[in-house]
């Protein structure tokens, strides 16, 4: 599945001394035998970590879905490393996040160094009752195998392996796919083209489709190191340290006892020469200490892009993930965006392809994740402009503030060494209806939704846990044993609809009546992150984000926020 640097260790040999590189099964396409078209409703091209989260979200929500992939393992070498809160709350929803937070290294706090002085620190996930961490450190070779497996474990979603996507003719209603296989190539038609086939995103080529952004002139080096260290599991990151000097050096921890170590290396290096094990060791006892015990596992040489396409819908075509925007690697804003593109998208593409919502439901995906990308291409310019600065001027001035944030808060606040991967707000979207009335807190129309601890009487001891999927309106009374049954039969009744609500209560105590779901607010959190007093209901997304709130229960207002969220309006 696509490969990044330039290790010639690649092609089969064993790669890495911690991880074993499955195989998956290539199977010949019926279409060759039957010398027919084959025609599919939806096709997924790309099985990265946004192709198969693509797949697994419209098949979990009962569509048949067809993958197709060029290759026949996962993603080789070390690529991503860092999964944030957000992207983890949708691994849950999908099905497969516990699983990587248990393979992979949780932390919430980053520190900066300048040269041998911390100058800066963060806390990504400072608020207690949270179920995920501000982020995992877990290798993308394991995402995706986690990825791959929960794909196989649904029985509507088909994944053909070295099946390499060679041409598209979209038209108004299809889009036709030729496809090279092992056996010879065959043709397939499809409703509706999710591309997800990664940076260099041939089907974008294809398509004749821009992207436009900025190529940043520089080189980094990855050394990943098998070493058992005691280093607490933070991210460290240097700016030109004694044993890097007038460079950059960051350090994560990943599973296995593999560390991440990153070494900025400027444009003119030779990335052939830089690979050479006996010019990365140095690097890395210089840091470590020449006692410090490691073994190489991983060496490739990185430069990379901050772009984006203009739009991401195309008639029959969406693009997801690398295909649509790039960004450096500083602040983790790839995969984490491109899954977040996916949780977008699926719920909106699977009413439309039911005929519940009309086309134009897709052009608020490209409205909402352009927006989202622009937030992540801005914070990851700046990083880079900051680590990597491009004039002499430039660079004395990154300098003094480095200097100057060791001793005031003020410039504190200008030492970027990466702003990590946050949810976008989508305040400004035109599928929020807005408030009539007034709230505290966060949770605004558009926001992604906070999580907190529940009890519920169908097992959830999570409110993201209980959200997803569908539209649901959560109500807030005291106690759920006094509901009146008035308001009991509205909000049971919100589920009998061509876009069904479910209703949940949100409680401290008692039980709802039946047919209508329980969570117990155990820590009062919930009322405190959505301001929540009795008869306040909000208006949740199939994608945990809020589209509407209000006061008191309107059964209209419910359906007109719905109808608006749905483009039905
Ligand atoms: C050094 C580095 C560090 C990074 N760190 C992070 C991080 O910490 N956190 C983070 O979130 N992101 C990180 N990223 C970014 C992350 O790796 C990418 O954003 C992510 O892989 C994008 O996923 P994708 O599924 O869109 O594309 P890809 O992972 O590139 O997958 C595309 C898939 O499509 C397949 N394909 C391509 N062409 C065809 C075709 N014609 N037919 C069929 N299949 C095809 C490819 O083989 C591949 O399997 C990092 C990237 C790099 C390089």
């Amino acid at each position: 599945m696509g490969c990044t640097g330039t290790n010639d260790e690649i092609g089969g040999d064993k790669v890495l001394s911690t991880f074993n590189y499955p195989k998956f099964e290539y199977r010949r396409p019926p279409e060759i035998d039957s010398g027919t078209d084959g025609h599919y409703p939806v096709i997924v091209v790309g099985a990265g970590p946004v192709g198969l989260s693509a797949a697994i979200d419209l098949a979990m929500q009962g569509q048949s879905v067809l993958l197709l992939d060029n290759d026949d393992t996962v993603s080789i070498g070390s690529r991503g490393v860092c999964y944030a809160k957000r992207a983890l709350e949708v691994l849950d929803r999908l099905g497969c996040g516990e699983e990587m937070v248990q393979k992979g290294v949780s932390w919430n706090v980053g520190r900066t160094f300048f040269r041998e002085e911390e100058v800066f620190s963060f806390n990504l996930c400072p608020e207690p009752d949270h179920h995920r961490p501000g982020m995992i450190n877990l290798q993308q070779y394991y995402l995706e195998d986690y990825l791959v497996k929960r794909a196989k474990q649904l029985p509507n979603l088909e994944m053909r392996f070295k099946n390499t996507v060679i041409a598209v003719t979209p038209d108004r209603e299809k889009a036709t796919l030729r496809v090279e296989t092992p056996d010879g190539a065959y043709t397939v038609t499809t409703d509706w083209l999710v591309v997800a086939d990664g940076a260099r995103s041939p089907i974008r080529t294809m398509m004749g489709l821009d992207i436009e952004g900025k190529i940043f002139m520089d080189r980094f080096l990855i050394a990943d190191v098998v070493m058992k260290a005691e280093y607490p599991t933070e991210r460290w990151f240097w700016f030109d340290p004694p044993f890097h000097p007038n460079q950059s050096v960051l350090l994560h921890r990943q599973a296995d006892n593999v560390w991440r170590i990153d070494f900025q290396l400027g444009w003119q290096a030779d990335p052939e020469e830089e690979k050479k094990p006996e010019n990365v060791i140095p690097r890395i006892k210089a840091m470590l200490g020449d006692d410090r015990e490691f073994d190489l596992e991983w060496v490739s040489v990185y430069t990379f892009q901050c772009r984006r396409m203009n739009r991401f819908n195309h008639g029959r075509v969406l693009f997801v993930g690398d295909a649509a925007h790039q960004v450096s690697p500083f602040g983790a804003r790839g995969a984490n965006s491109g899954i977040q593109d996916t949780d977008n998208l699926m719920w909106k593409l699977k009413l439309v392809m039911d005929g519940k919502a009309p086309a134009s439901l897709l052009d608020t995906y490209s409205e909402e994740r352009v927006f989202a990308a622009d937030e992540n291409l801005m914070n990851s310019t700046r990083s880079t402009d900051f680590i990597t600065p491009k004039s002499a001027v430039s660079k004395t001035f990154r300098n003094a503030v480095l200097g100057l944030a060791e001793h005031y808060p003020f410039a504190r606040a200008l030492v970027n060494s990466g702003r990590l991967s946050v949810p976008s707000f989508f305040s400004e979207s035109s599928l929020n209806t807005a408030d009539a009335d007034t709230f505290a807190g966060v949770m605004v129309p558009g926001a992604p939704m906070d999580d907190a601890p529940v009890e519920s009487s169908d097992g959830h001891k999570w409110l993201l846990g209980a959200l997803g999927n569908r539209f649901q309106l959560l109500y807030y009374v005291p106690d759920a044993s006094a509901l009146d049954a008035a308001t009991a039969r509205a909000l049971a009744g919100l589920a009998d609809a061509p876009i069904p609500v479910e209703s949940l209560v949100v409680a401290e105590r008692g039980t709802a009546p039946a047919g209508l779901v329980t969570l117990i607010d155990s820590k009062g959190r919930i009322r405190e992150r959505y301001d929540l007093t009795p008869g306040a209901c909000y208006l949740a997304r199939p994608d945990q984000h809020v589209a509407a709130r209000w006061r008191g229960l309107d059964v209209a207002s419910v359906r007109a926020a719905v109808a608006r969220a749905t483009c039905n309006a």
